[in-house]
């Protein structure tokens, strides 16, 4: 399975997922659809599928458009808000692509109806704007319990499971850990490292369970309260 990031708009990114033994590609959250076309062209690769982790138009906005140019099946969490979903996915649904499985599991807390794909055979785990690299995302719709809840569910995969999210965080969301935990060396290091891949104009993603669990300030919050907390502070940190 190959994942490729197209990036979009100012930070999104939107992952394109091809199996070069079916030749079936998927692509998730496609916010806008001609950098897809553009590198599904490229590439050569037709589109089978495309996945939505949540009805955000940055996550959603090339839909029909996708649809139409290659005629990919969508598949989304169960809301009417996305646009041209053929196919629901709650909890315990599954997504194919060749012979890799993907479970949907609800992950709550960013949105309501969000939901994360979980490739356990491959390691590899699209989490849209519920995780994000030393961070995750803003409350919009649910609560602090749910969104606690929902990062304890991603964070208690397998340690070398590789996090895809959707947006361009990471060092932004790393000088909030650097401040909510001054005395993490892991934070520290992983500062200095992500300060540099920026610098050199390169994307931090995908990201590790293992780094997120040793770094993420979210992930470390011991209780629903401490998560709140930071959660808020966060929201008007510089
Ligand atoms: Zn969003």
């Amino acid at each position: 399975m190959d994942i490729i990031p197209v990036p979009a708009f100012s930070d999104n990114y939107i992952w394109l997922v091809h199996d070069a033994e079916s030749g079936e590609t998927a692509v998730v959250d496609p916010g806008d659809a001609a950098p897809v076309l553009v590198e599904l062209d490229r590439r050569g690769w037709r589109l089978n599928q495309i996945w939505n982790t949540h009805w955000h138009p940055d996550h959603t906005g090339g839909n029909l458009q996708l649809k139409d140019a290659t005629g990919a099946r969508i598949s989304g969490p169960d809301s009417s808000r996305i646009p041209g979903r053929d196919i629901a996915l709650t909890e315990g649904s599954e997504v194919c692509i060749g012979r890799h499985v993907g479970r949907v599991i609800e992950v709550p807390g960013h949105t309501l109806d969000h939901v994360a794909l979980i490739f356990e055979k491959d390691g590899v785990a699209f989490v849209g704007d519920t995780l994000f690299a030393m961070g995750c995302g803003r409350l919009f719709e649910g609560t602090p319990e749910q969104m606690h809840s929902s990062l304890q569910r991603l964070a208690a995969l397998p340690d070398a499971t590789r996090l895809f999210c959707a947006h361009e965080y990471t060092l932004a969301n790393a000088e909030f850990a650097a401040h909510a935990e001054p005395s993490n060396d892991e934070i520290a290091s992983r500062l200095i490292q992500v300060k540099a891949m920026r610098d050199r104009d390169e994307i931090t993603l995908p990201t590790t369970v293992a780094q997120e669990r040793e770094t993420n300030p979210f992930v470390r919050a011991k209780d629903v309260p401490t998560f709140a907390r930071l959660r808020t502070e966060k929201d008007s940190f510089r």
